[in-house]
């Protein structure tokens, strides 16, 4: 009875290593996996009609519909992880401050980096970009895009991001937004990584953030190029404050 238990139990096991490995969790990346081939892990990267990064004509925006206003709420002290998520740097946050638009909050959840920046300005790449993501109690994404390019001064929150990866400790989130946050665009967008996930609330700040040579070259030791292609519009409005 216990040797046909055994038995059984290991052919159990068999048969659940044959379905691992056969149904292993796909991995994606910006290589031989990449941007062109993740409708092999979620279709909506490929049929989604409302996919991000975009490339934002500012001659073609409207202004912004008062409901669209975000208030930001994001000076907190927040306990804080660094951490390499296999696709970029990322900072999981504990109690990170919120964002309230519609009446409902956002609380920030984590920020990450891309060696380039992903959303584009009228067709222009910025050399960095950090995207803080917020979710409502209800699951909903919104995503703040801060834009950095290479200038004289530097910035601290990328000091403290890139020296200490695989460290926690405690950040105020409101040191990564510009000084004036009051500017911004605002268009419905996903996920820029799969799933690709659709009905995200973006918002890019409009003033450019100052990054050195060396700071920028710091970010990118760790992912040089982690950036999703802009995609189509499809008949999207951007609106701009
Ligand atoms: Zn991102």
């Amino acid at each position: 009875m216990k040797n046909a238990f055994a038995l059984s139990l290991a052919a159990m096991l068999l048969s659940f290593g044959a379905y691992a490995s056969e149904h292993h969790a796909p991995h994606w990346d910006y290589d031989a996996h990449g941007p062109a081939h993740w409708c092999d892990f979620s279709a909506i990267c490929k049929d989604g009609k409302a996919q991000s990064p975009i490339d934002i004509k500012t001659a073609d925006t409207v202004s912004i519909a008062p409901n669209h206003v975000i208030k930001l709420d994001e000076n907190v002290q927040a306990k804080s992880q660094i951490v390499d998520n296999g696709h970029a740097i990322q900072v999981n946050v504990e109690n990170g401050g919120k964002i309230s638009v519609e009446g409902v909050d956002y609380q920030l959840v984590q920020f990450h980096f891309h060696g380039k920046s992903e959303e584009k300005i009228n067709g222009k790449q910025y050399d960095l970009v950090a995207h803080m993501v917020h979710k409502s109690t209800f699951g909903n994404l919104l995503v703040v895009g801060v834009l950095f390019e290479e200038g004289k001064e530097r910035n601290a929150m990328l000091d403290t991001v890139t020296s200490g990866v695989g460290t926690a400790g405690t950040l105020n989130p409101a040191q990564l937004l510009p000084k004036n946050s009051d500017r911004y665009f605002h268009f419905m967008g996903s996920l820029t990584t799969p799933p690709c996930s659709e009905n995200v609330r973006w918002y890019v700040m409009k003033e450019i953030q100052s990054a050195t040579k060396e700071q920028i070259a710091a970010m990118r030791k760790f992912y040089d190029h982690n950036y999703r292609p802009v995609q189509p519009l499809n008949g999207r409005i951007v609106e701009a404050k």
